[in-house]
């Protein structure tokens, strides 16, 4: 089924569940909305939590993208002694140690734990270790061998398990933790669409999860968070072997001087639209709506810059998973993606169509020509019929302005489209478009109402075999279609 034509928008959204929250109706709701893929957070569920959302959303739609978010190669704080369990009160200027301790030593007064052995060599001194989103700064004055001096460059309070990044230090760390691993494993057993892992740094990490997902023949495809100087310095090799992109806003907006943030945003979206892959924004889109009803004007700004920018998918993470205001967070996605999609003055930044690459692809001269098409023609909407959804994702790169029906003959191909920008998916058992795929998928969108016999349509398919891949492209309406099936 396609979803209802009002919250037709071009621009995905992707909202992150929580097992708490999650309930048919609930993710009903968001649906309806204008949510078109779930993320699940490893870091903040368990396997019977991440299994009540997946069960949840397929029993919603079958087309609703669903992303597993891993941990990734992080570092946190280890958990704190008893004798200080609500926190380490530090002041500026107060000197710690810092230790290693993969196997989670406590953090206590004077010393405090990192959740990995091998940190202390790589970091140097005078680097900027900082602990919870950068709450706490802590300059580094002395090392020894497995130890460093640090002072406070604030005052605050230090707690357990929190995030800990040191900014433009390389630290060598396994692609996969054992629990990401665990998490990968059972995302293939349950059918999940894609995997997002953290803190990406280079296409070895993006590999390594990748040998997982090969040696078990799955589907899942793999979206690179990028989060750090690493991810944004190695972005096209990344690219290279990478199915998508998150901006992963909250860690790189750590890792980076936050003024950096919009102008690498701006960069990664612009490699991704050229190699034709998806990129999604992430994070503090609508931090306010966790708790007020309505957003901020420079939320609001955000949204719409991200949409100018032509991102495949925003994404919603605290708004949705514990916010008050999940549905309202939503429809205001939708609004403002909506009302920015349609603005046709001069302001709204065009997509130069050559600066795809086409790579010696039909798929794409195909993608591009239909895209081209539907700028100097009247065309209402481009169709198409997409075996692995590669057509779907290539027309999707070249940003049309008109909607992009596709049908997919697997569900899990109609789940990747999910994050596609302005591709509407819908899953056929293969029997039910007997006459092909044109004449029958048009009636089909003539009475839902989303074209008009007189309407003029792409499509987009293959005459060559069903794996052979798109072939021709065709111009036409049901008016011309069904004269040409009365002349045979
Ligand atoms: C982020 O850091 O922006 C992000 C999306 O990752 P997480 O929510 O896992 O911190």
């Amino acid at each position: 089924m396609l979803r209802d034509i009002k919250t037709n928008k071009r621009t995905k959204i992707v909202a992150t569940v929580s097992p708490q929250t999650c309930t048919p109706e609930f993710v009903r709701a968001l649906y309806n909305a204008g949510m078109d893929a779930v993320r699940i957070n490893s870091a903040h569920v368990d396997f019977d939590g991440a299994k009540k959302i997946v069960e949840t959303v397929r029993q919603v739609s079958e087309t609703i993208g669903v992303i597993l978010d891993t941990k990734g190669p992080e570092i946190r704080t280890t958990a704190l002694a008893a004798e200080c369990s609500k926190g380490i009160a530090v002041n500026t200027g107060d000197r710690l140690t810092i230790r290693g301790s993969k196997e989670g030593k406590e953090c206590n007064g004077k010393e405090i734990y990192l959740n990995e052995n091998n940190i202390i060599p790589n970091v140097p001194v005078g680097a900027h270790i900082l602990i919870d989103d950068g709450d706490i700064e802590l300059i580094v004055l002395e090392k020894t061998e497995n130890s460093l001096t640090v002072s406070a460059g604030n005052s605050g309070v230090i707690k357990g398990r929190k995030s800990v990044n040191i900014p433009h230090v390389d630290i060598d760390l396994p692609s996969i933790t054992e629990r990401d691993r665990e998490f990968i494993l059972w995302g293939i057993k349950n059918d999940i669409d894609f995997i997002a892992h953290s803190f990406v740094r280079s296409k070895e990490d993006v590999l390594a999860v990748k040998k997982i997902i090969q040696e078990h023949n799955s589907p899942i495809k793999i979206i690179s968070k990028i989060e750090n100087q690493q991810g944004v310095d190695h972005l096209d090799e990344i690219i290279s072997v990478t199915y998508g992109v998150m901006v992963a806003r909250g860690d790189l907006g750590v890792e980076l001087p936050a003024e950096r943030i919009p102008i690498t945003q701006r960069e990664i979206v612009r490699k991704c639209i050229a190699s034709k892959t998806p990129v999604i924004i992430a994070t503090q889109m609508l931090h306010s709506m966790i708790t007020n009803p309505r957003p901020t004007r420079a939320e609001i700004s955000d949204i719409a810059n991200a949409v100018y920018e032509r991102v495949d998918a925003i994404m919603l993470s605290g708004e949705t998973a514990a916010g008050k205001y999940p549905v309202e967070a939503v429809e205001t996605m939708t609004r403002v993606a909506q009302e920015i999609e349609s603005d046709d003055t001069n302001n709204a930044p065009n997509i130069d169509l050559t600066m795809v690459r086409i790579n010696n692809e039909i798929t794409a001269q195909l993608a591009r020509s239909a895209v081209r098409a539907s700028i100097n023609l009247p065309i209402k909407a481009i169709l198409i019929d997409t075996l692995s959804g590669r057509t779907g994702r290539y027309i999707a790169a070249f940003r049309g302005s008109k909607p992009v029906y596709a049908v997919c003959w697997r569900k899990s191909v109609a789940r990747r489209l999910s994050i596609s920008y302005g591709v509407h998916a819908i899953y056929q058992e293969p029997s039910e478009f007997p006459k092909g795929l044109s004449i029958s998928f048009l009636y089909y969108l003539e009475e839902k109402n989303f074209v008009s016999k007189e309407d003029l349509v792409v499509v987009i398919g293959g005459s060559f075999g069903s794996n052979k891949g798109a072939s021709y492209m065709e111009i036409g309406n049901i008016l011309n279609m069904e004269l040409k099936s009365l002349d045979q």
